[in-house]
């Protein structure tokens, strides 16, 4: 080797730089190159590249191994990202600052039923490829787009949308540091269906699939919110005249069905702007909206109530109803829901105590009556406990003998103010609030001790409440008021009206038979006033049938009731059973029904009913008045 190559090239390169040190290291004092001694130096040189070389090689191959580890690692990750993207129960738009779309995942493909969405599209080439959009409106779909393409990026801004296939889609854009921006898109049809099915069932009835009260009030106020100065409207409410018995009696699916299938009659009736509600049982109202005139009102009234007496076919069952109507009237700035309702409310109280199958307008001395109604309940109350109620007894006379065969137990509340009050002002008030039971019991409890002190031929007649037959414990109460007063039961006699009849029948019959076999009596009272009282006769063995006063009263004036005084008394003398005239007030009404073989008659003409200390001495008196006859 010659030392010239080594100055050759002007660049030198590291070899180049190297082998000049190891030319200057092995130069003789002379100026000359010690060959051996470069030799050596060249050679160790290369050994020492060699292992840089291999280490190099080395460090490369670990690199690329790494390089290989990382790249699979992300790849993992991206698909990982790829999969749960396209799992998001969102959908994911991401556009560039030019609108431009750069990415969507899965789930937004599928909302919007598109095959792909390449990147590059904008947001209304995106739109305008989705089938679902297509089958709206042009209008509609122009509007969609609008919407979309405006949404505010303010965070956590958010438009919903419903599309022409009935779906709703919310989206919420999120704007990006890049100028670009991120859309959620979420299909939100289940949770708005969802909700709007619980939004339904809370304002509607689960039966008849009417409004209820609630949705009721929100129309009442919205119409009052609407309403033009002067708009008059109407609140009906209304109640099914025995509605209860078919459901007693045919059971709570057939009374679900009747009240159904007047839902549908009302819902007929009315104008597509009113509303019928039902409030609950066999209550509906109806909200009459533009109110012409009380004439219009009253027109709908009749014919709700014609409409509702036709009979219902239910389950094989003929079905009779009826219904009583109450009115609250208003012009439409003066008033509140709850004040109409409660005013209708009155007038359906009223309709009703004046016998059904009726309707009344509201007047405010109804309010000023449902006042003192309340009062009442509460007196009562009080009277029971302080024991004010008492009894009044009213001789009955056999007309053949004239002497007193017994004394009906008339109860009278003695008022520590109002001084004695008839149980034609409490009775029926009783019998609503559930007090009849407790005043029941104290009368019958009070007639069977002072009748145990009269002579033995005399009886006693105790009035019994439908109502009392309800709780199936009144043969019970009947043994322990004999137990107690050690009363003969044969002088116990209970006088009941057509209405028990007419409640569940069989549960009735029951009792009655139990309390007959116990001994004691059975009367049939206000005989003639029912519609069915000839058949009652046939389907129980009474004792004695009582004729009401209202008969006895025109004896004499007409000759109707002359009639139907015949037909009963004859009617009873061939089945065997007594009978008594009531509210007999003069010798010739007595006259007649001697006449006509009556057995026997109570009434003014003998004597007012009386304290408990008239009894004896009335007694005495008409057993002196017969002895001094005989
Ligand atoms: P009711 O059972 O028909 O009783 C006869 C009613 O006619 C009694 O009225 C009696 O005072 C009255 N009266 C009797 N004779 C005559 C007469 O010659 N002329 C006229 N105009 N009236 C006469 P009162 O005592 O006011 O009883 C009214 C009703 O209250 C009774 O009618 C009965 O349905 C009911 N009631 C009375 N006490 C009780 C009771 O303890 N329990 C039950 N559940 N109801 C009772
Ligand atoms: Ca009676
Ligand atoms: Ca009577």
């Amino acid at each position: 080797m010659t030392p010239s190559t080594a100055t050759i090239d002007p660049r030198p390169s590291p070899l180049h730089q190297t082998l000049a040190r190891q030319v200057q290291r092995a130069r003789l004092p002379d100026g000359g190159v010690d060959l051996d001694r470069l030799l050596a130096l060249v050679s160790e040189t290369y050994a020492e590249t060699d292992v840089d070389r291999r280490r190099t090689d080395r460090a490369n191959r670990l690199m690329a191994e790494e390089l290989e580890e990382a790249l699979s690692k992300s790849a993992l990750q991206n698909v990982r990202f790829k999969a749960a993207l396209d799992n998001m129960n969102q959908g994911l738009a991401l556009f560039d600052p030019a609108g431009r779309l750069v990415l969507t995942n899965q789930r937004f493909l599928d909302i919007y039923r598109l095959s792909e969405a390449p990147a590059g599209l904008t947001l209304d080439q995106t739109l305008e490829r989705s089938p679902c959009l297509s089958i709206g409106t042009p209008t509609a779909q122009r509007r969609l787009i609008r919407e979309y393409h405006d949404i505010a990026s303010d965070p956590g801004a958010k438009i919903e949308q419903r599309w022409p296939d009935g779906r709703t889609i919310t989206i919420e854009r999120n704007q990006l540091v890049d100028g670009g921006f991120l859309d959620t898109v979420a299909d939100v049809t289940e949770a708005r269906n969802a909700s709007a099915q619980i939004a339904h069932l809370a304002r509607h009835d689960a039966l008849t699939d009417l409004p209820n009260r609630t949705l009721l009030h929100e129309r009442l106020a919205e119409m009052m919110r609407n309403a033009r100065r002067g708009d008059r409207c109407a609140m009906l409410c209304l109640d099914l005249d025995r509605f209860k018995l078919v459901n007693d009696t045919l059971g709570h699916p057939v009374g679900d069905a009747l009240l159904v299938a007047v839902a549908d009659r009302l819902v007929a009736l009315v104008r597509p702007h009113d509303v019928v509600a039902r409030l609950g049982g066999d209550e509906f109202s109806i909200l009459v909206q533009h109110v012409t005139s009380d004439r219009v009102v009253k027109q709908l009234c009749r014919r709700i109530i014609e409409t509702l007496t036709q009979p219902f076919e239910i389950a094989g069952h003929h079905i009779q109803i009826g219904a009583s109507v109450g009115v609250a009237m208003g012009t439409v700035e003066a008033l509140d829901p709850d004040t109409m309702l409660r005013d209708a409310d009155l007038a359906l109280y009223r309709a009703k105590r004046d016998g059904r199958g009726n309707y009344r307008f509201y007047t405010p001395d109804m309010h000023v009556f449902a006042t003192r109604r309340r009062e009442l309940e509460i007196e009562l109350r009080r009277a029971l406990n302080s024991n004010e109620f008492e009894v009044h007894y009213q001789p009955q006379i056999n007309i053949e003998t004239q002497t007193v065969v017994g004394f009906e137990a008339l109860a009278r509340w003695y008022h520590p103010e109002r001084g004695v009050i008839s149980p034609g002002e409490f009775i029926s008030v009783c019998e609503e609030i559930g007090l009849i039971g407790a005043v029941g019991e104290v009368i019958l409890m009070r007639s069977c001790h002072d009748a145990a002190c009269w002579p033995e031929n005399v009886k006693i007649a105790v009035n019994l409440s439908a109502v009392q037959f309800k709780s199936g414990t009144l043969p019970a109460l009947v043994a322990r008021a004999l137990r107690d007063s050690g009363l003969d039961p044969r002088r116990l006699e209970l006088e009941i009206t057509e209405s028990v009849m007419l409640e569940d029948t069989a549960s009735v019959i029951t009792q009655l038979k139990e309390i007959k076999r116990l001994g004691v009596l059975i009367s049939l009272d206000d005989f003639g006033t029912g519609y069915s009282s000839l058949s009652h006769i046939r389907n129980f063995p009474f004792d004695r049938v009582k004729i009401d006063q209202s008969f006895v009263r025109e004896l004499g004036t007409n000759s109707d009731s002359l009639a139907i005084v015949r037909a009963v008394t004859g009617l009873c003398s061939s089945l065997g059973i007594m009978s008594i005239a009531e509210g007999v007030e003069t010798l010739d009404q007595l006259n007649i029904l001697a006449a006509e073989k009556c057995d026997s008659a109570q009434g003014y003409y003998y004597s007012r009913p009386v304290p408990l200390a008239e009894t004896g001495p009335f007694v005495s008196r008409m057993a002196a008045l017969h002895a001094v006859a005989a």
